[in-house]
């Protein structure tokens, strides 16, 4: 079965609001193991709105259709499905005595044009909406499906969990995924050396750059959980020996909760001192909450020119202001004659217990010195504290 969803709403092509549901439904189809092929989003205008609704419905079996559903002329989504099938829509007495008894509860007078609520067509049945006035509508004709639910997160969430995904859901497949998470390594390179891995359609491999680095992800479609995960076992066994120490985390995790965890299962604390990284390092490493055990404090010294600290300066003078087993220090550290564009910048790691003095070079552009000097200094204590 090919799913389509379409986010019917002017305000998500105004840019007023960002359009969440289609994460949502995207998360959801593909945890019952619907293929999801195309999503978009539509004005409130009638017109444009019949149109999508045909080139979804011409390309997919599957058509979700959220927003649109309530009592005002700029809610057309019902309408705009009555005219794809060629149907008219009627008022249905059942649906408007609901209705009536909705208001009457409230104490609020019911208006002629929420009659539009309990409209149906031939081919439509009303979806029950436990959250709010408008049905929703599941519509089958011709082989093909249309499911509208309403605009409101609350609403349509509901209407998901309890009036549809228990119906589409056969239990013939599941789809599941693991993002594997790189520093260090170019997305050009990731997509080189993972060349052999890509062209497998089940499971399949995708590479996204983010902020703190690549990620691959490994999705495969199966039965069931247990055959999916063991199918993603066995291509990230390969993906890892292919890619080695770059890989430093999995799903959820972050450069900092992954230091931290590793600083923790060792008993070992740490101090920061830091220049050209602005505070973020330690404010990565205060502001996660499990490293009360291992955070003993940080030094924030001005990133100025000519300030000419170096990095294991830095270390010790934050390993002797908050007694620790190891000091990170991060400095900025032109090189003359280098980039303009680009900055160095220097790293040590110093673990006098253990007579470990490591100090590294890294650069990044300029702009990204900020956020790279703190990456690459948690990304040097996870590779030595996974040695250890
Ligand atoms: P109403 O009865 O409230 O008019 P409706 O079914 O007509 O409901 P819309 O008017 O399209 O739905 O949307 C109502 C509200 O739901 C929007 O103002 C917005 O806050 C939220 N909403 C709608 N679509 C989306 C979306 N794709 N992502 C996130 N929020 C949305
Ligand atoms: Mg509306």
């Amino acid at each position: 079965m090919r799913a389509e969803i379409v986010c019917v709403g002017s305000e998500l092509l105004l840019g007023d609001i960002v359009d969440t549901h289609t994460q949502y439904l995207a998360r959801r189809l593909s945890s019952i193991g619907i293929d999801l092929h195309h999503s978009t989003a539509v004005g409130d205008n009638l017109a444009r709105v019949v149109d999508c609704l045909r080139h979804a419905t011409g390309r997919s079996d599957l058509v979700l259709t959220t927003g649109g559903l309530g009592p005002t002329d700029d809610d057309l989504t019902r309408e705009a499905i009555a005219e794809l099938f060629g149907e008219t829509p009627t008022v249905d007495p059942v649906l408007a005595d609901g209705l009536r008894t909705f208001f009457e509860l409230r104490k609020v007078p019911m208006t002629t044009n929420n009659l539009k609520q309990a409209w149906l067509i031939p081919s439509a049945h009303a979806i029950t909406n436990d959250r709010g006035t408008a049905p929703g509508w599941w519509v089958t004709k011709l082989g093909k499906t249309i499911i509208a639910m309403p605009g409101p997160p609350g609403e349509m969430h509901h209407m998901w969990e309890h009036e549809i995904e228990p119906r589409l859901a056969t239990g013939e497949a599941v789809i599941r995924s693991r993002t594997l998470k790189l520093f260090n390594i170019s997305e050009s390179r990731v997509d080189e050396l993972l060349k052999p891995l890509t062209p497998a359609a089940n499971p399949t491999t995708a590479i996204y750059a983010k902020q703190d680095g690549i990620q691959v992800r490994i999705t495969a479609k199966a039965p069931n959980d247990a055959a999916a995960m063991s199918a993603i076992a066995v291509t990230e066994k390969e993906t890892r020996r292919i890619l080695g120490d770059v890989v430093w985390g999995v799903d959820d995790d972050t450069l900092d909760s992954v230091a931290v965890s590793l600083l923790n299962a060792r008993v070992a604390t740490v101090a920061i001192g830091e220049s050209v990284t602005a505070g973020l390092l330690t404010s990565m490493l205060a502001g996660n909450d499990r490293s009360a055990a291992c955070f003993r404090g940080g030094l924030v010294v001005p990133d100025s020119e000519g300030v000419e600290q170096r990095a294991p300066d830095l270390a010790r003078l934050a390993l002797k202001r908050f007694p620790a087993d190891i000091g990170i220090g991060v400095s900025g550290h032109l090189v003359p004659g280098s980039n303009p564009e680009m900055d160095e910048f220097e790293i040590a790691i110093l673990w006098p217990r253990r007579g470990i003095e490591t100090v590294v070079t890294q650069r990044a552009r300029h702009f990204r010195r900020r956020a790279m000097g703190a990456y690459h200094a948690l990304d040097e204590l996870r590779k030595l504290l996974s040695l250890e």
